[in-house]
């Protein structure tokens, strides 16, 4: 799988080099491609931005270098174009599911103020928000949606099962965990992960994602 990210930080993305993210793709388990959207500025300054018509706070985002940035990035539209926004759709885990399916994405990172409708009406396909609250750019969200798409793709997780034992994958939120050591400044792990019983642990397990859901997220029970 390729992810694009089209951004005018692209020193955000050195995130990439390091975890979990930077040995996959290392081992080439998915390609990384940043485009900086200044570069297709025809402005002598690489200017990306200007005053909104109608007035009002703040920049927005050129369409001419987003579009430009787009279609030299994309040139045959191969990509699922998303733009990542405060007004797009709520971005969830089964969506990163699906997603992890597409060959390539392609991120659109705004700033300032946001873009100018027309980039998005001519070369986007898709708006996805990370949650409702307001970011100052645009990478940030990209990184995030990236980062959970790319735990379903092939060899980027030590084991394929986490994407499976986990929350939101089950509906649920997921139960506690415990390492070592058995105890910790007087707290005991629970008896029954220590029993070798998997029958049991099980139940106690599902008894506690259902509890844990119950107490913080009854929304997903409804669902
Ligand atoms: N004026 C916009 C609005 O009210 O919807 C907010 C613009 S925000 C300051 C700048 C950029 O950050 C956006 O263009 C978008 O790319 C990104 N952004 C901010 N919050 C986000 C969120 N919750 N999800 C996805 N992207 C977000």
């Amino acid at each position: 799988m390729k992810f694009h990210f089209l951004t005018i930080f692209p020193e955000y993305f050195g995130v990439l080099d390091l975890g979990i993210m930077g040995r996959a793709v290392k081992e080439g388990r998915f390609e990384v491609n940043v485009v900086n959207i200044r570069d297709y500025s025809t402005d002598k300054h690489h200017k990306t931005d200007d005053y909104p018509y109608g007035g009002g706070a703040g920049m927005v985002m050129t369409p001419d270098p987003i579009v430009r940035a787009t279609e030299a990035t994309d040139p045959e539209h191969k990509a699922l174009r998303i733009y990542l926004s405060p007004k797009g759709e709520p971005f969830r885990q089964s969506m990163a599911k699906e997603l992890a399916g597409e060959e390539e994405l392609l991120f659109l990172c705004g700033g300032y103020e946001g873009v100018d409708e027309r980039a998005l009406e001519l070369a986007y396909d898709r708006e996805i928000s990370i949650g409702d609250y307001v970011l100052t750019g645009g990478e940030l969200p990209a990184l995030v949606v990236m980062n959970a798409v790319s735990r379903y793709l092939d060899g980027v997780l030590g084991s394929p099962e986490s994407t499976v034992e986990e929350s939101f994958s089950s509906g649920l939120l997921e139960y506690p965990q415990y390492t070592r050591p058995q105890v910790y400044r007087g707290l005991s792990v629970p008896e029954v992960l220590i029993s070798g019983n998997h029958a049991e642990v099980d139940a106690w397990r599902a008894r506690k994602s259902l509890e844990i859901t119950r107490e913080r997220r009854p929304d997903l029970l409804d669902k």
